[in-house]
């Protein structure tokens, strides 16, 4: 993608584009779009800063009707807190004013669990759990109606007006919003997988989005209270910051920080393949017509999924090669066919599981003698030369051990962990045609907490291992 002429160059983006509210029109029982007073939370406030707050006003938090105890869509711990705000406007603008709170959940974390308490002695707000059927005009009111209620009865409200919890959608659910000059695209890759929030890793690395130098803070990271925006605008900018220097000093950013090497690409034997530009999880290799892979050194995070994608082997490091895990195999001692005396390698992800592995060892949980450790910066660094080198070498099993893929992705380099099963996958074909059994190569996905759990996956691997019987190619 070309840039743009106008385009002026940063060094860091700090993306603080915040929410819309989300839409709330498609549960047509609530009448939005077709019943004048129902407004959503958002338009309430203005009408509370105007000084236009009815007598009698009912917050539905839930939609009820067909989605069970769902809540709107987007909706959080920040618009519970919304509705608690806005019913007591109701109290505090009118002297007979009634609040009423319908709700399948309410989330009041940490002290502001106070404040609801609080809100909870007021005599003109009333609170119950209940589900939504319907809300029509009758006359100047409108009458919500609402079953499974905490009184157990059904409930019929006249109100002068309903305010929807409409939830806080990212802006970066809509993908133009940063238009980034990337092959991937201009939004964040993957964006679906987190309803358009921006994070690669919302543990460990808060602010990090997929896109180095890129960093999120406020509603396109979580939906946040003020106070809580403010301290995550201090942190991307710190953020910011240490890009900056880091990039100064020709270092890597998180989660390698401070690693000076970049991927070195020896182009004689690139075949074009593009294997590595489209399998990079940060952008990083642009790519010309031909499909010659272009490195942006300065977006790299060394995570050395290309390294594992290319099939020529022409990517490494000057400190994490081919070679060098290569010679790391070869060194490992291959015993004699002998059902006792198997050998089993592990290559383990640097990230979480091989300091979870370190601590079962630190807590003397027993390990199996026949397997063997390697660790490496991501599963997406693992090159499936290794694995063919280890089981031409006689080894009997390769396991993968890294972090969780999917939905629920824990892989410091995004989809690294994902793109090593995917070729697991297909290197398990392979062996079944040459007559191995699939099974002798496998990935498992490990948590850093996963600590006690790790004796029991490799052991019972090796177990797998010993009734399958020694590799039928050793010693050939
Ligand atoms: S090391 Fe990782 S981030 Fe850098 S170019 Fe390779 S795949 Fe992309
Ligand atoms: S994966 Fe290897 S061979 Fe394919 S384009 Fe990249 S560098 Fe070239």
């Amino acid at each position: 993608m070309a840039l743009d002429e106008n385009a002026e160059p940063h060094g860091a983006v700090v993306l603080a584009t915040g929410w819309v509210p989300a839409d709330v029109s498609q549960y047509e029982h609530l009448g939005y779009g077709s019943i004048k007073n129902v407004v959503t939370n958002f338009e309430f406030e203005k009408l509370a800063k105007e000084g236009n707050v009815p007598e009698n006003v009912a917050f539905i938090q839930s939609p009820g009707g067909k989605e069970d105890d769902k809540d709107f869509p987007y909706c959080n711990s920040v618009t519970s807190m919304v509705a608690l705000k806005q019913a007591q406007y109701v109290c505090e603008d009118n002297a007979e004013g009634k609040a009423f709170v319908l709700y399948q959940h309410m989330r009041t974390a940490g002290n502001h669990e106070l404040y609801y308490k609080n809100t909870q002695l007021n005599d003109g707000i009333f609170f119950t759990k209940a589900s939504v059927t319907k809300v029509e005009e009758n006359g100047t009111k409108l009458t919500v109606t609402a079953e499974d209620t905490l009184l157990g009865e059904d409930l019929s409200l006249d109100v002068d007006m309903v305010v929807l919890a409409a939830g806080m959608e990212p802006t970066t659910k809509d993908q133009d919003t940063i238009n980034l000059a990337y092959r991937q695209g201009p939004a964040f890759a993957d964006l679906d997988l987190f309803d358009g929030y921006s994070d690669s890793h919302f543990i460990c690395f808060p602010y990090e989005t997929r896109r180095t130098g890129v960093y999120a803070c406020g509603g396109v990271r979580k939906a946040e209270t003020i106070d809580e925006t403010i301290d995550d605008a201090t942190g991307a900018a710190l953020k910011a910051i240490q890009c900056l220097e880091s990039t100064d000093r020709g270092v890597s950013v998180h989660p390698r920080s401070g690693d000076a090497t970049y991927p070195d690409f020896f182009m004689q034997r690139c075949t074009q393949c593009k294997r590595c530009t489209e399998e990079c999880p940060f952008g990083a290799l642009d790519d010309d017509e031909k499909g010659t892979p272009l490195p942006n050194n300065t977006r790299c995070r060394r995570c050395g999924t290309c390294m594992g994608s290319c099939p020529e082997r022409i990517i490494g490091f000057k400190d994490y090669n081919i070679d060098l895990i290569g010679s790391m195999i070869k060194a490992v001692e291959v015993p004699e066919e002998d059902d006792d005396r198997l050998r089993i390698i592990v290559f383990v992800c640097e990230n979480d599981a091989y300091p979870a592995l370190d601590m079962a060892g630190m807590r003397r949980n027993g390990i199996n003698h026949m397997l063997r450790f390697i660790p490496v910066r991501c599963l997406g660094s693992v090159n499936m030369a290794w694995i063919r080198d280890a089981l031409s070498a006689g080894m009997d099993g390769v396991m993968l051990l890294g972090c969780t893929y999917g939905d629920d992705y824990q892989c410091h380099f995004v989809k690294g962990s994902e793109i090593a099963n995917q070729r697991m996958d297909n290197i398990g074909d392979t062996l079944s045609t040459l007559g191995l059994e699939s099974e002798r190569c496998v990935t498992n996905q490990v948590a850093i907490t996963d600590y006690d759990k790790i004796p029991q996956i490799v052991n019972d691997f090796v177990e797998e291992i010993v009734e399958m019987g020694p590799n039928p190619f050793k010693g050939f």
